[in-house]
């Protein structure tokens, strides 16, 4: 899998990193999120997908 961010729309309210912190990362002095790991393990797939669905910008594209 391939996880890529948005940094225009990403907002930076964390969502995604609730969901999945193995790839996602935000400090509080950080105003676009972090992805820690852009080839996350196929054992991520799931929590990846709910980070998907719960970011309010649709900032998170997976592919493969
Ligand atoms: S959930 Fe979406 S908008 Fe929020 S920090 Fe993650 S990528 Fe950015």
């Amino acid at each position: 899998m391939k996880v890529t961010i948005d940094e225009e729309r990403c907002d930076a309210h964390g969502v995604c990193v609730s969901a999945c912190p193995e790839v996602f990362a935000l400090d509080d002095d950080e105003d676009v999120v972090r992805v820690l790991d852009e080839n996350p393990d196929e054992s991520l797939r799931e929590s990846l997908f709910k980070a998907v669905q719960g970011c309010p910008k649709a900032a998170i594209t997976v592919e493969g």
